[in-house]
């Protein structure tokens, strides 16, 4: 396993073969865990009755397929990422005094800020009438969503979306537990936004973040809310949804 550390295993193309598989199935495991563990816990807190494997089960069951497309796009990724960190490219470092320790912490802030004007405007653009019947119906056949619409993607929308990551490394600096801090985050973020549950109620942070109730006005109204996970563009460029939030 360590010897993935090492860059000799790029040139031994059966090794990269198992990498890569490796690292699909932990992509793809993390999302069906991270979803199923999510509801589960949080169905149960609510004490909730609804069982989506029964009421949903079309639904999940093609969501799941579809993630599981998105797992191998961002698996492609992933493994350019590495290569590229190992080679010694990107903007990731490993001692934690290579930058004063207050840009270590606005660092996941940084990224996370650029990632969501990246993904606004991304998705103002996918939702163009060409544009949308190509890329990005896949993710709204899901109008009530579910923890599994979360990574539901076409992968043309998989491969923009993800495109991000391999560009910020280049230019953002991140300690490397700050970069699995972020994709932490947004894993989370995602799965909250589609869960089914509002986890944030009427409190300053559903001014500011995006939960459930926020994201599912968006898969409703299809033309409001079309931040990731904060509600600031769409209050800045007056796309935020009129319908109050539960
Ligand atoms: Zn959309
Ligand atoms: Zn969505």
């Amino acid at each position: 396993m360590f010897y993935f550390l090492s860059k000799n295993f790029w040139g031994d193309p059966w090794l990269v073969a198992m990498f890569l598989a490796s690292v699909l199935v932990i992509i793809f495991l993390r999302y069906v865990f991270v979803a199923y563990f999510y509801n589960k816990i949080f169905r149960a807190i609510t004490k909730s009755q609804l069982n989506i494997y029964l009421t949903k089960k079309k639904q999940v069951i093609k969501e799941i397929k579809w993630s599981f497309i998105s797992s191998g796009i961002f698996t492609v990724y992933g493994a350019l990422c590495f290569w590229a960190y190992q080679q010694g490219y990107t903007s990731i470092y490993e001692e934690v005094s290579a930058y004063p320790i207050w840009y270590l912490c606005i660092s996941p802030l940084l990224f996370l800020f650029f990632y969501e004007t990246y993904y606004y405007w991304l998705h103002r653009w996918m939702h163009r009438p060409g544009i949308y019947k190509i890329v990005h119906h896949v993710h709204h056949q899901s109008i009530d969503t579910t923890v599994f619409t979360s990574f539901s993607f076409h992968p043309l929308e998989a491969s923009l979306q993800f495109l991000f990551f391999p560009i910020a490394i280049f230019f953002i600096p991140m300690h490397y537990t700050i970069v699995l801090l972020v994709l932490t985050i947004l894993t989370l973020s995602a799965v909250i936004n589609h869960s089914g549950m509002e986890i944030f109620k009427k409190s300053f942070l559903l001014k500011n973040i995006i939960g459930f109730s926020h994201h599912h006005l968006h898969h409703v109204e299809f033309k409001t809310n079309y931040g990731l996970y904060l509600t600031w563009w769409d209050k800045w460029m007056r796309t935020e949804s009129k319908t109050p939030l539960e």
